[in-house]
């Protein structure tokens, strides 16, 4: 194996923290984050929760002047370890406006310096394969789906954007009308990745009556066959966006509005509860109350890595969301 590193970190699940920084300069002072130490960060509680400080603790936790860079430079060999035929989960959680899309894939207004970790992973995958490519062959298939949750707790799987390099073999994860379509740098990742977006902007607009948050995943399937010994490695890695976690007030939302919301609820805390389980190694692991958990069954668990990464706003107006956010994450750690 070449990442013996990654070796060690089998079948375990990390839970890493990041705090977005304030997006207009007024608010500095008051930061609902006391300090960040090492993994440690300190909340300043208002009264209801016991005015003080309450710290939580993680394998990681980054502060608002972590770059895109840092933040995947630390994950990097989590992702390559798919190229050894691992399968690997990253989740980004969190309130709507707390930086999972931006650490997932980047701001509105993409450089090559914000690019998030869909873009950063791909192009270290290629330029693994690359490297490797006199004692391995890779085929690389990317797909990119959305989970949208309906109020009348029917859900809708829509594969937006799918494609594949070389000859790819497509295992485990079966999403119904998921079309592979091939490409084969880097350059037609990032094409197909744009226009997964666009169609899901184009989708959010058409659902908007009926639903209006959903999960977004890409899923990278490998194959590398070793050319000396003709040994197949497959790995899969999903890096999921997950739908905003925020509790909703039931005296502002109503009617359908507020079952979807419930609805986004359940099966946030279902899949908390298969990552809590597989974290105390339980024998059951309830995959099944969640069409998101039952998608990616096969890569939860078993000698599957998961990366819950939870992303917390600064903003004192969010400080019981950033709790929930964190009671959360500690329970999955
Ligand atoms: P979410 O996907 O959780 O709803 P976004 O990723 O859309 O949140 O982030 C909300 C806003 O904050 C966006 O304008 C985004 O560009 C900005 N933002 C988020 N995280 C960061 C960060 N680490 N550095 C700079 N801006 C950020
Ligand atoms: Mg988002």
């Amino acid at each position: 194996k070449l990442y013996n590193q990654v070796q060690d970190l089998k079948g375990s699940i990390r839970v890493y923290c990041r705090v977005r920084p304030f997006l207009s300069e007024q608010s500095h002072y008051l930061s609902s984050v006391d300090h960040i130490e090492e993994g440690n960060i300190t909340i300043n509680t208002p009264s209801k929760y016991g005015k003080g400080r309450k710290s939580f603790s993680f394998n990681k936790v980054f502060g608002p002047s972590a770059t895109q860079g840092d933040v995947f430079s630390d994950m990097q060999p989590l992702i390559r370890s798919v190229l050894d035929g691992y399968n690997v989960c990253i989740f980004a959680y969190g309130q709507t406006g707390s930086g999972k899309t931006f650490t997932m894939s980047g701001p509105k207004e993409l450089t090559e310096k914000s690019q998030g970790v869909n873009y950063r992973a791909l192009r270290d995958l290629f330029f693994l394969a690359e490297q490797r490519k006199d004692t391995f062959r890779y085929d690389v298939a990317v797909q990119m789906f959305h989970v949208t949750l309906f109020y009348s707790s029917r859900f809708f799987l829509k594969s937006i954007a799918t494609l594949e390099i070389r000859n790819s073999s497509q295992t485990g994860l079966n999403v119904p009308d998921a079309n592979l379509v091939s490409v084969s740098s880097t350059v037609d990742v990032i094409d197909l990745m744009n226009l997964g977006y666009k169609n899901r902007a184009v989708g959010a607009t058409a659902l908007n009556d009926r639903s209006s948050r959903s999960h977004s995943c890409l899923t990278v399937h490998v194959q590398g066959r070793d050319l000396t010994s003709g040994t197949i490695y497959r790995g899969c890695m999903h890096l999921v966006d997950l739908a905003g976690s925020e509790r909703v007030d039931k005296s502002e939302v109503t009617g359908d509005r507020l079952k979807e919301a419930q609805h986004i609820n359940k099966s946030l805390s279902a899949l908390g509860d298969v990552i809590a389980s597989l974290a105390q190694k339980n024998p059951h692991v309830p995959y099944r109350n969640s069409k998101l958990t039952q998608l990616l069954q096969d890569s939860l668990g078993g000698q599957a890595k998961t990366l819950m990464f939870v992303h917390i706003s600064p903003e004192p107006e969010a400080v019981s969301e950033t709790i929930s956010t964190l009671k959360f994450a500690e329970r999955v750690a």
